[in-house]
């Protein structure tokens, strides 16, 4: 039954869900019930104290003890603390005090404990009052003390030593019990903590694994589905039920993938994994990459796309470009998906706070949806769409914009949006940027990339008929797909199905490209890669090898680059990119470039914004005062001096920032008559 008891209570001590200062308030209670049930009969001896004060010490010690243990099972601490310090304050200490020599004995030591009690068991404005009490408290003693010696039961000398020397030990008995638990706790809870961490991070390394295996996992079926896919898209007799069907097909690969991407991004900045890597980057070929996947997006959805780049942005930029490009592509695409009619514009500027950095100021504006003003704050908000009802037959997970801010965070920078519910939305990013390059972008003229391929022919980019290269997979299918969508080029593509079968071929043909698997049983692709870079009588040592994985991420393409590979491809991968990877790994003299149709990309210049600037002054409340044949003459854009919101229209009283100002005036689409509209 003890056994029990005490075993329940040392479970409370040690149960770290417990507070601190509660499980103090038991191990010091009884403590202090201990002292004055052992203390009391020896002290009682030696200072020759009546039977009767003995035995009302223990009386008092049992009733104390019998309060904790109800305080306990009753969950009744809080206020037992409180019970028990008021009669320890105004009772317990006054009366031992008076009773037991005043200051001319081991009184004063011992009330030390009584502070040192409240403290270690109260905590807030709790500790503060009690504290105050407790001054209170022991003034009044000693002034009363003082003058009225009479009050206080005084001890003889030698009473007085022995009573001071009894309340030192005492009290250095009970510090050193205390102090002990308290280490003990301490080096428990360390090791608890340490022990959480440990699991955390163990924790975070599973699901990081397991995430990137997910995606690898995925990636290598989808490299199938797409592939054979752009091969049914590319066969002319098609018909055209069978080539929606199929583009469908790809629209639903492409999303599924990019859901992969966004998962594994989460999980990156969560773990605190997701670094930022700058590099020098070419800010054309940055926005052409861009411009031309959202071109065509836009064009498809009938949309006009602007694109309006500063001439005075450096041509090239420090940054991480990967993640600036992601950003974009992200605020871009939303812009796209969240349009129905109208335009969507890109517009990029810097300012200049010094001479060897950029703020790089992004925006992205589209004539879309917009935003009620009621979803702004949770727009960010990870697995957060906003609007749902609307944007229901609109596929998303509400993880892009939660990256994109997380990116840009990690970046310093910052990111706002303005929207104007039903009106449309313009996301705004400032970026810090190294300056690498003294030379200007100047006036940009990006082409639609769409050339060979967009038509509904489809042409391979080059053909190679005396080039042979070979493909290494353990997966059958995807090296199908991967020679089927090469088919054309005249190319002899040869396949390998392990590291083994690679280079067996290795040692006896001369190859010109080896697309290389990274993940395959027995001998992976990288060993596989130093062993053809090895090989004894082989031919290939040093013709260009690239990886072509399913192991997307950052730190694998750093693994690849230490490696030597030399080139990075990811599955899925399309025909085109397998193409631009051989156009420009294959011997020069090897490759019959298809120029047939490559020019005919649309033209895109972008710099008529910043051509078209006017210098004019205009404040909106004065505007309708300008005749009309001066606004006519001088050739004014005006800025319809109303807001539309989905509340109505309003009178618009507040001044328009410069930069939208520019922005307006440059779309001419905008332009209406100076007529105010009547309310
Ligand atoms: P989703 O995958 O749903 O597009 P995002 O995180 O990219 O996720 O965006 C979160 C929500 O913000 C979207 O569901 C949409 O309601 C809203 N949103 C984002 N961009 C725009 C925009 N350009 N116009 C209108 N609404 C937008």
């Amino acid at each position: 039954m003890f056994k029990e008891r005490w075993n329940q209570l040392k479970e409370y001590v040690y149960d770290s869900s417990i507070s601190l200062k509660d499980r103090s308030f038991v191990v010091f209670s009884f403590v202090l019930i201990g002292e004055l049930i052992f203390g009391a009969v020896p002290s009682g001896i030696i200072m020759k104290e009546p039977w009767s004060s003995t035995l009302y010490t223990m009386a008092g010690a049992l009733f104390f003890g019998a309060y904790v243990v109800y305080s306990i099972r009753k969950k009744k601490i809080a206020s037992a603390k409180i019970v028990i310090s008021v009669i320890l304050i105004f009772i317990f200490l006054p009366l031992m005090f008076f009773t037991n020599g005043g200051v001319y004995s081991g009184v004063p030591v011992s009330l030390l404990l009584g502070s040192l009690y409240i403290n270690m068991i109260m905590e807030g404005k709790g500790q503060i009052i009690m504290n105050i009490l407790y001054s209170i408290a022991m003034i009044t003693c000693w002034i009363l003390g003082y003058y009225n010696p009479d009050m206080i039961t005084s001890y003889t000398r030698k009473g007085a030593f022995i009573d001071s020397l009894l309340g030192l030990l005492i009290v250095n008995a009970v510090i050193f019990i205390l102090l002990s638990f308290h280490t003990k706790l301490y080096t428990k809870e360390n090791e608890r903590a340490s022990e959480k961490t440990k699991e955390l991070e163990e924790m975070n390394k599973a699901q990081n694994r397991f995430f990137s295996s997910m995606s690898h996992e995925i990636r290598t079926p989808i490299n199938t589905v797409l592939g054979l896919n752009e091969i049914i898209l590319r066969q002319e007799d098609a018909t055209d039920e069978i080539r929606k069907d199929a583009r469908n097909i790809q629209g639903a690969g492409k999303m599924l993938l990019a859901l992969i991407n966004d998962i594994l991004d989460v999980s990156k900045i969560e773990a605190g994994k997701m670094d930022i890597v700058p590099v020098n980057y070419d800010v054309a070929s940055l926005l052409s990459e861009i411009v031309n996947m959202i071109w065509l997006k836009a064009e498809e959805k009938g949309l006009k796309f602007n694109v309006d780049i500063d001439p005075n942005v450096p041509e090239s930029l420090f940054g991480d470009e990967v993640r600036i490009k992601q950003i974009l592509i992200n605020l871009l695409n939303n812009a796209v998906k969240y349009t129905h009619e109208g335009s969507v514009s890109l517009y990029m500027e810097c300012e200049y706070p010094d001479k060897d950095n950029v703020i790089l100021k992004i925006n992205v504006a589209d004539t879309g949806m917009g935003i009620k003003a009621e979803a702004l704050p949770h727009l960010f908000d990870t697995f957060k769409r906003v609007d749902e009802e609307k944007n229901r037959y609109i596929e998303g997970t509400g993880l892009g914009l939660s990256i994109v801010k997380q990116l840009v965070e990690l970046m310093d920078g910052e990111i706002t949006v303005n929207s104007v519910y039903s009106q449309g939305s313009t996301f705004t990013v400032a970026l810090k940027q190294g300056i690498s390059s003294d030379k200007r972008i100047g006036d940009l003229n990006i082409s639609n990339a769409g050339g060979v391929n967009r038509g509904d022919k489809f042409e391979h980019m080059f053909k190679a008929p005396d080039a042979r290269i070979l493909i290494v997979d353990d997966n059958e299918m995807n090296l199908n797909v991967e020679e089927k969508l090469l088919d054309g080029t005249q190319m002899k593509v040869d396949l390998a199905l392990s590291g083994q079968d690679a280079l067996n071929l290795t040692l006896h043909n001369r190859y010109d490209v080896v697309f290389m698997d990274h993940l395959m049983p027995q001998m992976d692709g990288i060993e596989c890669f130093e062993q053809i870079r090895n090989q004894k009588g082989g031919l290939n040592q040093n013709i260009p090898i690239i990886v072509l994985t399913a192991n997307a991420g950052g730190e694998n393409i750093e693994l690849y680059n230490n490696t030597g590979f030399d080139g990075y491809l990811v599955k899925p991968v399309s025909g085109r990119q397998l193409e631009d990877m051989l156009i420009a790994h294959l011997p020069k003299e090897k490759v019959i470039l298809n120029t047939s149709g490559q020019d005919n990309g649309v033209q895109l210049s972008t710099a008529s914004r910043y051509a078209k600037k006017k210098p004019v002054v205009i404040a909106t409340s004065t505007m309708s005062d300008l005749p009309a044949s001066i606004i006519k003459e001088l050739q004014i854009d005006i800025i319809p001096y109303t807001v539309i919101t989905n509340e109505g229209v309003f009178y618009d009283n507040i001044d328009i920032d410069s930069e939208e100002l520019v922005r307006y005036m440059s779309d001419k689409s905008k332009m209406v008559d100076s007529e105010p509209p009547t309310e």
